[in-house]
């Protein structure tokens, strides 16, 4: 019996803790794969979902013009080609319902949900010692001992409440944008104000406006955005991407962002101005979300060159709002083109030329409170009946430090990532054997298509497991110096751009007092696979292995 189990039965603990192989946390994109991989294996399996049902991310925001921004034929899953060529995609960017709608078909067709206990949050996990494995706690009261512990509980799933004074006070409705109702919102005839403009800001804003009696727009930093051009898919181009997706796929894999893109070869400053206007035409055109980005070579990297393809969305800013105060108001300076996670649109900015529809720098004039009646900037009181926060996340880092995580020698997660995360490639953290990060900090993660950095995470995490239970080991823990290595890596490598200029929710700069550190790692997808084959081929290198000890059953054979 371990140091925890003996705990717990001091605490006159009813019933034992239900003892499964892994207990994968989560059930979006990652769970969901994670229980189909384990299973296969022949794990037993246990999941915990705080949401009502499957989807994660699609299951939470479901406010108006909800939609992926990575096309729709690539963000999805690739393990299964019987599942890419029975299911089919209607528009380019799909929508909030149909991209649930697939997860939900993925979630039957696998038959996922059996060991999934959904409404269920975990609030604890501890690493005994003795035992080998994790003890792990809901807000249920479930207790389950499991050999490995997965958590897919995603980057971007923990809503960030606003700090602002007096929100208990508005007597009308409020909501946020990552924890939408089910039911939907009544928004004709409203007075709404909407806070916040990052990408859910973005894509809600035209739809709401179209509906409200008027909007009222609270922007403290304007964001670069792009027109995504959606559209149906025409049935012709889905039946020649299900003819080569096999190799449409080893395409997206060797890509840095995980989409193809077309390497650009050229200096932004390498051209005279016409040409460069010209290559920025076409790239905006393409609708894609990578396009501009990717427009030239250096836009990343140095701030001349940045300086054009940010002075090029200006100018295609000035050209639609009419008013050029307004114009300005919506004109991104104080940070690098395409270092916030840039965002595609449907009609964003011509929203703004609509008579019900008001803007208001609150950099200029700050919000001092939410009273009421609505919300009072320095500049005087905007009456509201509705008010929609449009605040985002705490990225990357706030799902794994929910739960009250405790490792070996009882340190706990929150301590060791004080001064911001600390992980051996985004997927294990040392001082906490047997717990794998999908897509955690340290990872390529939100810089690049979600859906192959997840399928590539778990695919590698469960391969692992494999690799410790044929070869009879209790346990794998990532060394200090590995750790230490990949942290200085994901720093040198991000020093090297332009992202640490700006204040980004990569940077953590969006959450009151959160370290300051870039999180995901910006080497690039086809680096960050090739540094993890390389670990897993040179016997887990970096990582620590442990064997069985006589009292610890060794892990039954699949
Ligand atoms: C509006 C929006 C649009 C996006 N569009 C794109 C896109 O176009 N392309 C792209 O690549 N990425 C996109 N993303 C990122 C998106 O989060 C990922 O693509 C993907 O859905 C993540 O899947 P996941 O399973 O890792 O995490 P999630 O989908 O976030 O699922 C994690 C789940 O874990 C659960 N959970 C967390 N903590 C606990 C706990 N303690 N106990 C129990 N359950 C817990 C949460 O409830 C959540 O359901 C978007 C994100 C948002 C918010």
């Amino acid at each position: 019996m371990g140091d925890l189990v003996d705990a717990w039965e001091t605490r006159s603990v009813t019933r034992a803790p239900d003892d499964v192989d892994a207990v994968v946390v989560g059930a979006g994109f990652a769970g969901l794969y994670a229980h189909h991989r384990l299973r296969a294996l022949g794990l037993t399996v246990r999941g915990f979902e705080a949401a009502g049902g499957v989807g994660g991310t699609w299951w939470w925001n479901r406010y108006p013009g909800a939609r992926c921004d990575v096309e729709s034929m690539d963000y999805c899953y690739s393990f299964s080609p019987e599942l890419e060529q029975e299911w089919t995609w209607s528009e380019r960017y799909a929508t909030q319902p149909e991209i649930l709608g697939y997860l939900e078909h993925v979630a039957d067709r696998f038959d996922l949900r059996r060991d999934i206990q959904f409404e269920t949050r975990v609030t604890e996990a501890a690493w005994d010692e003795k035992a080998q494995r994790w003890y792990i706690t809901t807000d249920h009261g479930d207790r389950v001992s499991a050999q490995f512990c997965i958590m897919a509980t995603g980057c971007l799933s923990e809503a960030k409440q606003p700090e602002v004074d007096g929100i208990e006070t508005f007597r009308g409705d409020v909501f946020h944008t990552g924890r939408w109702p089910h039911e939907g919102v009544e928004l004709a005839g409203r007075r709404v104000g909407v806070i916040g403009t990052g990408s859910s800001g973005i894509q809600s804003i035209p739809i709401m406006a179209r509906e409200v009696e008027h909007l009222t727009v609270f922007q403290r930093t304007p964001n670069f955005t792009m027109p995504a051009k959606n559209a149906p898919l025409e049935p012709e181009a889905v039946a020649a991407r299900k003819t080569r997706a096999r190799e449409h796929r080893d395409a997206m894999r060797s890509s840095r962002a995980g989409v193809v893109v077309p390497m650009p070869e050229h200096s932004a400053l390498a051209v005279d101005d016409d040409a460069r206007d010209a290559h920025y035409d076409r790239a905006w055109e393409t609708g894609a979300l990578y396009g501009m980005v990717a427009a030239f070579n250096d836009l990343l990297i140095d701030r001349d060159a940045n300086d054009t393809a940010a002075e090029y969305v200006r100018a295609r800013i000035r050209e639609t709002v009419n008013d050029p105060a307004v114009a300005e108001c919506l004109s991104p300076r104080n940070h690098p083109f395409g270092t916030k996670r840039p965002c595609l649109d449907t009609d964003y900015y011509a929203t703004f030329n609509r008579d019900n529809v008001t803007l208001v720098d609150v950099r200029a004039t700050p919000i001092v409170a939410i009273t009421p009646a609505g919300v009072r900037t320095t500049d005087g009181e905007f009456e509201l009946d509705t008010i929609v926060f449009a605040t985002g996340f705490d990225a990357m880092t706030g799902p794994l430090l929910g739960p009250d995580i405790t490792g070996a020698g009882s340190l706990k997660l929150r301590d060791k990532w004080a001064a911001g995360p600390r992980t051996y490639l985004g997927i294990a953290i040392a001082g906490f054997p047997n717990l794998f990060a999908v897509t955690g900090p340290g990872s390529p993660s939100v810089l690049v298509n979600m859906a192959v950095a997840i399928e590539h995470h778990v695919d590698w995490i469960v391969d692992c497991i494999a690799t410790l239970r044929e070869r009879g080991l209790a346990s794998i823990d990532a060394t200090v110096e590995a750790e230490d290595d990949w942290v200085d890596h994901v720093n040198a490598v991000a020093n090297l751009t332009l992202f640490p200029h700006a204040n980004s929710w990569y940077m953590g700069a969006n959450v009151p007092g959160k370290p300051r550190v870039f999180m995901p790692y910006i080497g690039g997808f086809p680096r960050y696979d090739e540094i993890c084959r390389d670990v897993a081929a040179h016997d887990y290198r970096g990582f620590t292995l442990t064997p069985a000890t006589a009292q610890q059953p060794a892990p039954s054979s699949p």
